[in-house]
């Protein structure tokens, strides 16, 4: 008699404790030569014909200047990001617990 009690395969349920907003993000700063062609010079690094798909809640972590745009992949663009005006700054985006929030 084999009794089908395995019970490993039961679905994980999340703490009932809903303290994090399902929407927030970490904000992690990326190197912009990881997730953008473009050019780099002196101290800066160009990029031309990134479009902006929209424009997040998030603001800046960093300069804390406006809001993030986010920056899906594109001609120029390797890995889908949120990009800071104001201080040039990309970002990853992970939920909390470490998958990645832009997903195309
Ligand atoms: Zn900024």
């Amino acid at each position: 008699m084999n009794h089908a009690s395995d019970r490993s395969s039961a679905h994980y349920s999340p703490p009932a404790d809903q303290r994090v907003d399902p929407a927030q993000l970490f904000l992690i700063q990326l190197d912009p030569q990881a997730v953008v062609d473009g050019v780099r010079y002196d101290d800066t690094y160009l990029a031309d014909e990134i479009r902006t798909c929209g424009t997040m809640r998030e603001t800046c972590p960093v300069c804390g200047e406006g809001h993030l745009q986010l920056v899906l992949r594109q001609k120029n663009v390797r890995v889908a990001h949120l990009f800071c005006l104001e201080c040039t700054r990309c970002f990853g985006a992970f939920l909390e617990d470490g998958t990645p929030a832009l997903i195309e």
